[in-house]
C-alpha cells in the first residue's frame, strides 16, 4: 500500500538543522499490524506524521496507490486523511469539552453526512465495543482508558483503509493496554494498522511486522510487499453549514466572556468614530442654521486702495479710498438686493463709550441696519422684547452678548450717546454736538458665539438727522457739507456702507473672495464674513484635528481585537489540529475560525449603530447647554455625501476591514505555523 523511497526529514533549528529521518526505504502491505519501533526521539512521530500527510518530506518521496503522496492537492490530502486514514494518539486528541457521541460522530460530519445517518452508525458502533454507557457523557469526565477507547471508535466510524496509532498505549496501565492492542489487532485483520511504539514486549506480542528506528536510520526494514490498486477518487463531499456554524458558536460562547470585552471595547470605538462623523456634519449643518436663524443682517463695507507714489522713494502709499458710484455700480451688477449708501456711520463711533441709567459702558459696537424693523423678516431672531415699528434713532435692539455684558435684563432701558463733532470749511467753524437716546426694544439672537456685544440702530434715521442739520455758520446742512469733502478731509468717508439680506449674503462673499484672490484694489469686508469664516475655520480644524485621534483609536481598537482573538485562536491550536488531522476542509476551518472576528466586529459595529442615536443625543444636549448651540453632534443616518445610509454602510464595511485586519490575517499567518506540534505527544 505504501511505498517509501529515499525519505529524509529536517528540522531546521535556530542554530543546527535537525535531521529526524534520514535515508528511509521500505514498503507495506495493506493489511496487518506494523509496528515501528524505537527509542523516543529517533523519528517515529515523524515517519508516522509525513505517511499522514500532516507533514511533508524533506526528501524522497512517498507512494501510495500508485500515487506520490507530495503531489496531492490541498484537498486530495483532506480528503485522503478523512476517508483513507484514521489516527489514535498517546494523549487522544479528543475535543474534551464535546461528547464521546460527538467526537466519534466528527469524521462523518466532515464528510457531509446527515445527523440521521450518523446517529445509528455512532450508536451501533459504541453497541459492537460495549461502551454504550459512555456515549453522552462529556469525554473530559472518562478515564485514560474510557479517551482511549472513544478515540479508536473515532478512528473507526469512518470504515478507514490505514489506521495509525502513536503510542496508543503509553498512557494507559496494563489492563487497558492489553484491552486497547487486542482491539488494534482484531483491526489489522481487516485494514492496515501502523503502530508506534517503544515497548518492545508489546510490538513482540502483537506485530506482524516490525520496523526498527535509531536516530532517524531504518536498522530493521520489513520484507517488501505487494501494492496493488488505484487510489480511489475522493467523493465530492460538503460539511454542511448548520455543522460548522454550531461549532463555530459552540467555540464562541466558550469564550463569552472574551468576546464580550472584545465587543465592548469595538463598541466604543465604533461609537467614537460614528460621534465624530456627527459633529462633523452636525456642525457645518449648525453652520448653515445658525447662519439663516440669527438676524443675519448684512452690513459690508466697500473701498477702494488707491496707491500714491512718494516722490524720490521706492515706496508708495496706499490710502483707503471711497470708490465712485460707477466703480461700485460696475462691481455689483450681478449682486441681488443690495443698497449702497454714503457712509455717515462714524457719527456712532464703534467701541464709544456710553452710559446706561446713568452708568458708563465701554467697548460696544454700534452697527447701523438698513431697516430696522425687518418688516418681512421673521421675528424667529428675536430672544425677548419687540422690533421698532419703523425707522428712528429713539429705538434700538441689542444682541444677546451685550445682555450677557450688562447683567442685568436691558429691555425697557436707554443707552445715551454723546458725540460731539466741530466741521470747518476755510475758516468758518461749526459746533455740533449730539446726544442720542436709544430705548432698548429687543434682544436678536445674532450668529452665534463669536459675536462682540452690539446695539443695533436705524441707518436711514441717522442719515434723515444729517440731511436735517443745518450748519449756521457755514451754511447748509451737514449731509451737503460732508457730501462736498475731497478724499484728504477729515470727514471724508473712506468707503461706502452696503446693505443686503440673505439673497444679496452669499453673492457678495463670493465676489469679496474673488476680488481678494486677484488683489484687487476694492476691498469688500464685513463682520458677517468674518464671523462666518471664522466658525467654519474653526469646525474645520476642530474636524480635522479630530481625524488623527480617530486614527489612533481605530488603530487600537483593531489591536485589541485583533490580540483577543490570536489569543482565542492560540488556545483553540489543538483543536484546529484535531480537526486537521481528520481530515477537515480548509475552508471549514477558516469559516470556524475567521467567523469570530466577524461576528465581533459586526456584532460591536451594530451595537455601536444602536448606541449611537441616545449617546449623540446626550452629547449634543450637553454642547448645548455647554456652548449655548443646539444639536452640535447630529449623526447624518440617511444620506452623508449624497449616498443614502452611508454612516450605516461605511461603518460596516470599515467593521469588515477591522475583522479582517485584526482578526483574520493574524490567524492566516498562524496556521500556517506548526498546529503539528500540537498533535504531537511529548
Ligand atoms: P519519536 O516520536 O520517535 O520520539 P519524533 O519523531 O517526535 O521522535 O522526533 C524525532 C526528532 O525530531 C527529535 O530529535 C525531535 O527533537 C525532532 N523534532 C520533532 N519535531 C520537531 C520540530 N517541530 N522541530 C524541530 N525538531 C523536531
Ligand atoms: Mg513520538
Amino acid at each position: 500500500m505504501f511505498e517509501l523511497r529515499e525519505i529524509g526529514k529536517c528540522y531546521h533549528g535556530k542554530s543546527s538543522d535537525c535531521w529526524a529521518l534520514k535515508g528511509i526505504s521500505f514498503s507495506l502491505p495493506s493489511k496487518g499490524l506494523v509496528a515501528i519501533q524505537g527509542k523516543s526521539g529517533s523519528g517515529k512521530s515523524t515517519l508516522l506524521n509525513i505517511l499522514s500527510t500532516i507533514e511533508s518530506p524533506t526528501e524522497g518521496t512517498v507512494i501510495f496507490n500508485g500515487k506520490e503522496l507530495s503531489k496531492f492537492t490541498q484537498r486530495e490530502k483532506e480528503d485522503y486523511r478523512n476517508l483513507w486514514c484514521s489516527f489514535v494518539y498517546q494523549h487522544f486528541n479528543l475535543l474534551e469539552d464535546q461528547t464521546s457521541y460527538e467526537n466519534v460522530a466528527l469524521p462523518l460530519e466532515l464528510r457531509g453526512e446527515k445527523e440521521k445517518e450518523i446517529h445509528p452508525k455512532v450508536v451501533s458502533l459504541f453497541a459492537i465495543h460495549h461502551i454504550s454507557h459512555l456515549l453522552h457523557k462529556k469525554v473530559r469526565l472518562l478515564s485514560g482508558g474510557e479517551k482511549q477507547r472513544i478515540a479508536i471508535l473515532r478512528a473507526l466510524i469512518s470504515g478507514p483503509k490505514i489506521l495509525f496509532a502513536d503510542e496508543p498505549t503509553g498512557a494507559l496501565d496494563r489492563r487497558n493496554e492489553r484491552l486497547v492492542m487486542e482491539e488494534l489487532k482484531e483491526i489489522s485483520k481487516k485494514i492496515l494498522v501502523v503502530l508506534v511504539s517503544h515497548n518492545e514486549r508489546l510490538v513482540k506480542e502483537y506485530a506482524d511486522i516490525t520496523l526498527l528506528l535509531e536516530e532517524g536510520r531504518l536498522i530493521q526494514a520489513p520484507p517488501s510487499s505487494e501494492f496493488s490498486g488505484k487510489i480511489q477518487k475522493a467523493t465530492e463531499r460538503h460539511c454542511p453549514f448548520s455543522w460548522r456554524s454550531r461549532f463555530f458558536c459552540r467555540n464562541y460562547k466558550k469564550n463569552w466572556l472574551k468576546n464580550l470585552l472584545s465587543i465592548f471595547s469595538g463598541t466604543l470605538g465604533y461609537l467614537s468614530l460614528l460621534i465624530g462623523l456627527g459633529f462633523y456634519a452636525g456642525s457645518e449643518s449648525t453652520l448653515e442654521r445658525e447662519k439663516s436663524h440669527s438676524l443675519n443682517y448684512l452690513q459690508a463695507s466697500l473701498s477702494k486702495q488707491v496707491h500714491y507714489e512718494i516722490e524720490g522713494s521706492p515706496l508708495s502709499l496706499v490710502k483707503s479710498e471711497k470708490p465712485t458710484l460707477e466703480e461700485t455700480d460696475a462691481l455689483l451688477k450681478d449682486i441681488p438686493s443690495i443698497h449702497q449708501e454714503e457712509d455717515y456711520s462714524y457719527f456712532f463711533p464703534s467701541y464709544h463709550s456710553f452710559s446706561l441709567n446713568g452708568f458708563p459702558y465701554e467697548a460696544m459696537n454700534f452697527v447701523p441696519l438698513w431697516d430696522i424693523s425687518l418688516n418681512d423678516r421673521s421675528h424667529s431672531f428675536l430672544v425677548e422684547g419687540d422690533v421698532p415699528k419703523g425707522n428712528s434713532l429713539d429705538y434700538c435692539l441689542v444682541n444677546q452678548e451685550f445682555a450677557d455684558k450688562i447683567e442685568e435684563n436691558p429691555i425697557g432701558r436707554k443707552i445715551v450717546l454723546r458725540n460731539d463733532v466741530s466741521v470747518q470749511e476755510g475758516d468758518k467753524i461749526d459746533h455740533l454736538s449730539f446726544s442720542f437716546s436709544f430705548l432698548i426694544l429687543g434682544i436678536v439672537k445674532e450668529f452665534s458665539f463669536l459675536n462682540s456685544p452690539k446695539i443695533f440702530y436705524s441707518y436711514p434715521a441717522l442719515k434723515g438727522l444729517i440731511e436735517r442739520e443745518e450748519l449756521p455758520n457755514i451754511g447748509g446742512n451737514l449731509e451737503s457739507f460732508l457730501k462736498r469733502q475731497t478724499n484728504d478731509s477729515p470727514y471724508h468717508s473712506y468707503a461706502s456702507l452696503l446693505y443686503g439680506d440673505e439673497r444679496s449674503m452669499e453673492a457678495l462673499n463670493d465676489l469679496a473672495n474673488a476680488l481678494e484672490k486677484d488683489s484687487s484694489d476694492f476691498v469688500i469686508s464685513s463682520s458677517a464674513f468674518t464671523i462666518s469664516s471664522s466658525f467654519r475655520n474653526l469646525y474645520q480644524a476642530f474636524a480635522g484635528s479630530l481625524a488623527p485621534f480617530l486614527l489612533i483609536e481605530m488603530i487600537g481598537v483593531a489591536f485589541i481585537l485583533g490580540s483577543l482573538s490570536y489569543s482565542t485562536f492560540l488556545e483553540r491550536r489543538k483543536q484546529t489540529a484535531i480537526l486537521m488531522a481528520l481530515g477537515a476542509r480548509k475552508n471549514d476551518l477558516e469559516f470556524i475560525y475567521e467567523s469570530e472576528p466577524f461576528l465581533t466586529s459586526g456584532l460591536s459595529a451594530i451595537l455601536a449603530l444602536a448606541l449611537s442615536y441616545p449617546s449623540s443625543l446626550l452629547a449634543s444636549l450637553y454642547l448645548e447647554k455647554e456652548v449655548g448651540i443646539a444639536h452640535l453632534i447630529t449623526i447624518p443616518y440617511w444620506r452623508y455625501f449624497g449616498i443614502p445610509f452611508f454612516p450605516i454602510f461605511a461603518l460596516l464595511l470599515f467593521a469588515a476591514l477591522i475583522a479582517v485586519f485584526s482578526g483574520v490575517l493574524p490567524l492566516h499567518v498562524a496556521r500556517r505555523r506548526n498546529v503539528v506540534e500540537e498533535l504531537r505527544d511529548e
